[in-house]
């Protein structure tokens, strides 16, 4: 057995070559919902940057940094991250240092991690840190590059690429055509590194969690702690089971879904999208489309090319053509002014109009309606609306529920943010219930450990606390 599989076998997995996918993770135990399948710290990592916010190069805070004197690249939060960095620093920092100002702008958050990846092999290679059997440069070049599929406009700007890698890093025996290759399988294997909302904070290789393959329809989750990916199963997987998570965001048709993915090269075949072709129609005209003349049903509509019409498949009512493209016309101008609006309390009425003509037009569980409405609670939330953002966070509920197969963070996390705000409004008794429904999801996706998740159990506490001083008062 090779040091990787004896290394999988002992967390009860078996790597496994799957027909029409490659490599693969497949159960050697029975995992159930919440535990941990596997987890890894990243190989390379690198924090995003953007210009109004920096992040710590260890743990990718956003507080309190400090930036190296030296090359005035690297940012740390304390001494402890930057103590920990140093040895891959300690490389990076000169090569770095001597770069002049505008090339130092250049530096994207993947060349950096190109860097980083490039010095991480040269100190395990002389042995300044030790490798193991999950943790060696021989699983990054075990990865799937997709070479032969990119075009030729890619192929340039990865050699390009390449080449400042060269140029950053001259003592470094470099061999431009690997490193070319390594651009490509970043942009298929890298994970983005999430916080514990699911929010972007950098970006990571994770050579054995890169095994894992996709399903649209998952059995585990990615999550973070930190730097370190953790997989956890959601729902129960029996010994023999492929372990599956999604690389996208499944709250998507099926061909909006495989349009995401050609970024991976492979064409998904999980069960969600291979349903039958009515089921299909049926998801897309839900997803994508109209809703019905009676507001009060919540039947999809179906196109009837000869009448020109779109037809209620549940009470038979139609709308005709010419009145949806008329709504449809509106609501595309409307998107298009709302784009340079920065404003919260004018953008919170623009957007209130965009969502009262998108009820008009689209099925209540679509898509766009939902995407108007989480841009609203964001925006409500900004201006301490607490009452208004409620008010869209549990509109958002029944939609996630049909989207996101329970239990999934999203959900979770969905019901976290209603339990705040029905907190905040001093609604007792609804804030417990919903904390509760959150915990239930986010204890399984998130494990119980992290300080998120004890802060999520106390806040669920105390409205617990509060909820019986109330009834009992
Ligand atoms: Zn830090
Ligand atoms: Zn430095
Ligand atoms: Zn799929
Ligand atoms: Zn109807």
């Amino acid at each position: 057995m090779e040091p990787l599989e004896r290394a999988l076998s002992a967390e009860g997995l078996t790597l496994s070559a799957i027909p029409g996918k490659g490599r693969g993770l497949i159960a050697d135990k029975n995992f159930f919902p919440g535990d941990v399948v596997i987890c890894q710290e990243p190989y390379a990592s690198s924090p995003s940057k953007t210009s109004t916010e920096l992040r710590c190069d260890g743990c990718f805070a956003s507080a309190g940094l400090k930036k190296c004197s030296q090359c005035r690249i690297a940012w740390y939060c304390g001494s402890a991250c930057q103590k920990s960095e140093w040895k891959l620093h300690q490389l990076e920092c000169p090569a770095l240092s001597s770069l002049r100002e505008d090339r130092k702008k250049m530096l994207t958050p993947t060349l950096r991690l190109m860097i980083r990846l490039v010095l991480r092999r040269k100190l395990q290679d002389t042995g300044v840190i030790p490798k193991t059997a999950t943790d060696n440069y021989d699983l990054v070049a075990a990865l799937a590059s997709h070479m032969s599929d990119l075009d030729e406009k890619q192929l340039l700007l990865y050699a390009q690429m390449a080449n400042l890698i060269k140029m950053i890093l001259p003592s470094v025996e470099v061999d431009l055509r690997e490193i070319t290759e390594n651009f490509s399988k970043l942009s298929c294997n890298a994970h983005s590194i999430c916080d514990d909302q699911l929010r972007p904070l950098g970006t990571g290789l994770y050579p054995v969690i890169s095994i894992i393959n996709h399903s649209c329809r998952p059995n585990s989750v990615l999550v973070f702690e930190g730097r370190i990916a953790v997989v956890r199963a959601m729902q129960p997987i029996h010994k023999g089971d492929e372990i599956l998570i999604s690389y996208i965001e499944i709250a998507a048709t099926t061909e909006t879904r495989q349009e995401y993915l050609k970024q991976y090269f492979f064409t998904c075949s999980c069960l969600r999208c291979i349903k039958n072709p009515l089921e299909e129609l049926k998801e897309n005209a839900i997803l994508e489309g109209y809703r019905c003349k009676d507001h009060k049903c919540i039947g999809y509509l179906f196109y009837e090319a000869k009448e020109k019409k779109f037809t209620c498949q549940v009470c038979g009512l139609s709308r005709d053509e010419y009145g949806i493209n008329r709504i449809a016309k509106e609501v595309s101008t409307k998107r298009a002014s709302l784009a340079s609006t920065v404003n919260p309390s004018e953008a919170s009425l623009l957007y209130r109009n965009l969502e009262l003509l998108e009820l008009k037009l689209f099925h209540p569980h679509s898509i766009n309606l939902l995407r108007t409405r989480e841009t609203l609670l964001k925006i409500l939330m900004e201006l301490n609306d607490w009452r208004g953002a409620l008010t869209y966070c549990w509109l958002t509920i029944p939609v996630y529920q049909r989207l996101y197969q329970s239990p999934h963070p999203m959900l979770g996390l969905q019901y976290y943010t209603c339990g705040k705000l029905e907190w905040i409004l001093e609604q007792t008794e609804n804030a417990l219930k919903s904390f509760t429904e959150a915990a239930e999801i986010l204890r399984i996706t998130h494990g119980i450990s992290t300080p998120f998740m004890k802060e999520l159990f106390s806040k669920l506490e105390e409205a617990r606390a509060e909820d019986y001083y109330k009834q009992s008062a």
